[in-house]
């Protein structure tokens, strides 16, 4: 226990041990001096001891408080890089399938929902071959930028190159559809770009899963499968399965 909040606070357990100490021992031999000298007033000597003693401990801790402080923002900046994606700002697949695991096994434990639903963007090579690659970089940022726009707080990734992938979580299959749908219309966009505008589309396969077993994997298969039709429907579709019912 102990250990744990001196883990948590370590550096303001520092510093109190230190002004603790110092205060102790400037307070002692402040005693020992006022004892050997003529004048015996000791309250106002170990006052001015104390004082002493805080501001020295203070001038000792803070700059090494502040070099904590920015080590610790360091070592956020570096996990918040591990964890997401430069370029669209979403989750990369190593962290998104961490955190997708633990929502199917909270999923399971609960008996709960699930919508697993993978979008990738259509003949998105031609963008890149038409307009180039800095130019196909920036319709993914924009992809990014919108997900996030319309689904702030679902867990979402880029899952593989022009591969995305949204999990709604203890959201009903009548809303994962409109959300499914949502997510076809919002990302059929354009953007600027050199003074050019590039069209691009999605296409959606999506996975429901409500009060009956499936793994993690196998439930991104399914919603695979499902964007691999809703691409065979000539794209910018989306094609919906209630895993439970087998039901599209
Ligand atoms: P489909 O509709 O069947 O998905 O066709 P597609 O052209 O989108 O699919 P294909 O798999 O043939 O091509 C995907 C392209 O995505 C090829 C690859 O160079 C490009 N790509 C993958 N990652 C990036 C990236 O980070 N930036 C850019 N600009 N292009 C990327
Ligand atoms: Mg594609
Ligand atoms: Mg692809």
């Amino acid at each position: 226990m102990f250990l744990k909040i001196s883990k948590k606070y370590s550096m303001w357990v520092w510093v109190f041990l230190i002004w603790f100490f110092s205060v102790i021992i400037s307070a002692l031999l402040t005693i020992i001096i006022i004892k050997l000298s003529s004048n015996k007033d000791y309250l106002l000597g170990v006052i001015i001891a104390c004082i002493v003693a805080t501001v020295a401990s203070l001038a000792t801790a803070i700059p090494s408080l502040l070099r904590n402080k920015k080590i610790i923002r360091m070592k956020d900046k570096i996990i918040e890089l591990s964890r997401k994606d430069g370029l669209t700002k979403l989750y990369n697949r190593t962290y998104f399938m961490e955190l997708y695991t633990e929502l199917i096994e909270k999923t399971l434990r609960n008996n709960t929902s699930i919508t697993v639903i993978i979008f990738d963007l259509d003949h998105f090579k031609n963008i890149n071959d038409t307009y180039g690659h800095i130019a196909g970089d920036e319709v993914l940022e924009n992809v990014g930028y919108i997900v996030k726009e319309i689904l702030p707080t679902e867990l979402s990734g880029r899952f593989g190159g022009e591969e995305f992938i949204v999990v709604l979580n203890k959201i009903n299959k009548k809303d994962s559809q409109i959300i499914a749908k949502r997510i076809r219309e919002k990302l059929d966009n354009n953007i600027s770009y050199n003074g050019k505008e590039i069209q691009f589309s999605v296409s959606v396969g999506a996975a429901y899963c409500n009060n009956n077993y499936l793994d993690a994997d196998t439930l991104i298969k399914i919603a695979d499968d499902n964007l691999y039709k809703a691409k065979k429907l000539g794209r910018n579709n989306v094609s919906f399965q209630d895993v439970a019912n087998n039901i599209n």
